[in-house]
């Protein structure tokens, strides 16, 4: 079996570069922020606050979030039914972004993680995935970028869909995000010691996946 975990901040190109490592490997890619994101969906179906601890944590003990590969394609479920991209929805991102910070959540989502990387070979991408979920992973990449490159990608992405926030404004906020992720107490954002660090700031995308399968040759030999 072949685990590599890939971390780093919102807009370094983690799920495109994993997505596209994962197929060149012919193993499944499993995107770790979906999870929080289902957590975060769930909380907010049931009317409680994402950042109210002993609810959230109470809640666990009677949601099920399970994720399932089917076609190569990460499908996440909850309570037994599939989500599709309801999860993807910008006022989830800040409800997962809340949930992630509470211990409890962090606790039962590593158990969901684990046992998937005990059945099978995966390229897991998120912020803890070197550090807490898979120490022991054969290969660790910590993806970064420029604040600002990343917010341009950001900008381009919201551009193409009609959103007209400033790039200003969109700096501002990868800035205040990356503090907020490094700073916090639980599995903040760092790299692990036997991380290779990739910088993507100059590269294409093809670039980078390039970067890695080399990273990762290196590694696996
Ligand atoms: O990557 P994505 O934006 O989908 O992640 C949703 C939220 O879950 C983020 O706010 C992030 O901080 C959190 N997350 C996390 N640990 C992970 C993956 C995501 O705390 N391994």
């Amino acid at each position: 079996m072949i685990h590599i975990a890939i971390d780093g901040p919102s807009g370094a190109g983690k799920s495109s570069l994993a997505k596209g490592l994962a197929a060149r490997l012919g193993i499944n890619y499993l995107d770790t922020g979906a999870l929080y994101r289902t957590v975060g969906y769930a909380a907010r179906e049931r009317g409680i606050r994402p950042d109210d601890r002993k609810a959230v944590a109470d809640m666990l003990g009677s949601v099920s979030v399970e994720a399932a590969f089917e076609n190569g394609k990460q499908m996440m479920y909850l309570d037994g039914k599939p989500l599709g991209d309801a999860i993807r929805q910008h006022e989830i991102s800040s409800y997962a972004s809340a949930v992630s910070a509470i211990p409890e959540v962090r606790a039962f989502l590593l158990e969901t993680q684990r046992d998937i990387a005990r059945r099978e070979s995966v390229v897991m991408d998120g912020r803890d995935i070197g550090t807490v979920v898979l120490p022991k992973a054969d290969v660790k990449i910590f993806l970064t970028a420029s604040a600002e490159v990343r917010a341009k990608r950001r900008f381009d992405e919201l551009q193409q869909k009609g959103d007209k926030t400033p790039y200003a404004q969109i700096l501002a906020e990868t800035k205040q995000r990356d503090k907020q992720d490094s700073e916090r107490t639980i599995a903040p954002l760092k790299q692990a010691a036997d991380a290779v660090l990739l910088d993507t700031s100059d590269d294409t995308v093809k670039q980078s996946v390039d970067a890695i399968l080399a990273i990762v040759r290196r590694k696996l030999g």
